[in-house]
């Protein structure tokens, strides 16, 4: 079997790179070991950065009325009293901002909604069938993969391993995966109970003893976490379970009446020496893992995919190779930032048993301006780089009807907003192929009728930004016939 790219492993990472590619219109294939698709709750945090993400592939208005909200934590006393203490920063959506708050959705729940965008491409991953391994020459990789008919050879341009943190990609390439045992491990189960209210997130008991029960929302069902010893069988079984709860809390008054899913983990955190050999390329927790205190892996390992789906399709449609070696340079930064955030956390959940997060872990303000792809010609104190997050803005389109900057990235192309150039000048930039050129100004196609373009972005007239397609800004410059910007757009974009 022939295809430009194969993708190992149909988790969130694996399954955002095949809706990105998909609507791309670039052939690939994309398998998963397990018989079904996972049933478990695990990642329930969507944060505000990803749900933008989600809004470019057309599923986060669906994942929204799937889930629902962060309650308040409940933090219960030894005699039963309590205290309620918000532990998500929610903030009202801004014009630039439009998701002011993370959302709760089972991972199981997320992952379902992303399969039905990707039958609505016209693909399914294919259960059952698992790569046993790979060589890769100049121009090709050839992977064996088993499944119940057989062993089938893949023979891929390239070769995604978002096979999860035990990656067996990551490891036939022998790439190494430094990082430190975090003398944690936990146990996380779904469960169907009464007793509780689905108001708040209940939590009791300190250090070792900690034990929370939290609604999960689309669901009729808890997210029951808990440390547990590192060593040593811990019985996980139904009434295994439900004694713990009893003992922990303190409340025979919790009846458990069925457990749908269970897990036990060790926490570490460990990042990959490299992300990329040749023409196999690692994402999501193949590349990264840590303990999921900051509620960052599931976002994270979108937010590669994310990076490395308009990457691909560039290069297969004619970029440079090397414009994939920029993913490397730009995820393993963000992911190395991300597992120190993530330990901190751990150390404060363990000594405070709350878990607090704000603004860091919505992942708005990642980006990368120090990426050999950001340009910024500006050269002033505005405080929007190239590199940066590209903001939304709601804008009037030229019929009067109203239109948010952000419903363009849907596209999947590169944006070059010209901001009220002078009549006189024409474009310098011929129409291409990725490329849509948008001019913003009065009688323009866009207009930005109360100003949050030129706020968000600080435009004076004549300026220019071009926005990458994953949403991030490429270039910035007062000048669009800079020979500098039409080189960077000659050469990447494709
Ligand atoms: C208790 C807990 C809570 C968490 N909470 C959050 C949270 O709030 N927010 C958040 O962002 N993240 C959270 N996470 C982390 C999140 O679950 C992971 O980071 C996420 O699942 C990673 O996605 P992935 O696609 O990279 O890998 P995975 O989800 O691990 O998917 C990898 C896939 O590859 C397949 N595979 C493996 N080997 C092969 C092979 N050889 N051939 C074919 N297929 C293969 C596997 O079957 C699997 O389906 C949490 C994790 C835990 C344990």
């Amino acid at each position: 079997m022939n295809t430009d790219v194969l993708i190992c492993g149909a988790g969130a990472a694996g399954l955002t790179l095949a809706i990105d590619l998909a609507r791309r219109h670039i052939p690939f294939v994309l398998i998963d070991q397990a018989e079904t698709p996972f049933a478990g709750s695990r990642g329930k945090g969507i944060q505000p950065r990803t749900l933008e993400i989600f809004e470019a592939l057309d599923v986060a208005d669906r994942m929204i009325a799937a889930g629902g909200y962060y309650p308040a934590q409940r933090h219960y006393a030894a005699d039963g009293s309590y205290r309620d203490e918000a532990s998500i920063a929610a903030n009202a959506a801004t014009p630039a901002e439009p998701y002011g708050q993370p959302l709760m959705l089972p991972q199981h729940l997320t992952e379902g909604i992303l399969r039905a965008r990707l039958a609505e491409l016209g693909h399914a991953p294919r259960y059952g069938h698992a790569l046993t391994g790979f060589e890769q020459s100049d121009c090709a990789v050839t992977a064996r993969v088993t499944s119940a008919a057989g062993e089938i050879v893949v023979r891929a341009r390239y070769l995604i391993g978002a096979d999860g943190g035990r990656s067996l990609v990551r490891k036939t390439l022998a790439i190494d995966f430094p990082g430190e045992s975090l003398n944690a491990r936990a146990v996380v189960a779904d469960l169907s109970l009464s007793g509780l209210t689905r108001d708040v997130w209940h939590r009791w008991g300190s250090g070792s003893k900690q034990i929370s029960l939290c609604p999960l929302q689309g669901t009729e069902l808890f997210q029951l976490q808990m440390p547990i010893p590192l060593d040593g069988a811990f019985d996980l079984s139904d009434a295994g379970l439900a004694a713990v709860i009893a003992e922990r809390t303190g409340r025979p008054d919790i009846q458990v009446h069925a457990v749908h899913w269970r897990s036990d983990y060790a926490m570490s955190a460990r990042l990959a020496e490299r992300y990329r050999v040749g023409r196999v390329l690692l994402a999501g927790d193949a590349a990264h893992v840590h303990p999921p205190t900051g509620g960052q892996g599931l976002n994270t390992s979108v937010q590669d995919a994310w990076n490395l789906g308009w990457k691909l399709a560039a290069v297969l449609h004619g970029a440079d190779d090397a414009l994939l070696d920029t993913y490397e340079a730009e995820r393993r930064a963000i992911a190395a930032e991300m597992l120190g955030m993530s330990t901190q956390l751990l150390d404060a959940a363990r000594q405070r048993g709350d878990l607090r997060r704000g603004r860091e872990q919505q992942q708005l303000d990642l980006g990368y301006p120090d990426s050999s792809l950001s340009l910024d010609e500006r050269n002033d104190d505005a405080p929007l780089r190239a590199g940066y997050r590209a903001p939304d803005a709601p804008c009037v389109g030229a019929g009067g009807q109203p239109l948010r900057l952000f419903s363009l990235l849907k596209s999947g192309d590169w944006i070059m907003l010209r901001y009220e150039p002078d009549a006189n000048v024409t474009p310098s930039i011929a129409p291409r192929r990725s490329l849509r050129i948008v001019t913003v100004g009065q009688h323009a196609e866009l207009r930005d009728q109360e100003n949050h373009l030129r706020t968000a972005y600080a435009f004076t007239p004549g300026d220019i930004a071009l926005l990458r397609p994953d949403g991030y800004l490429a270039a910035l410059s007062h000048d669009e016939h800079s020979p500098v910007l039409k080189e960077y757009i000659d050469r990447l974009v494709r």
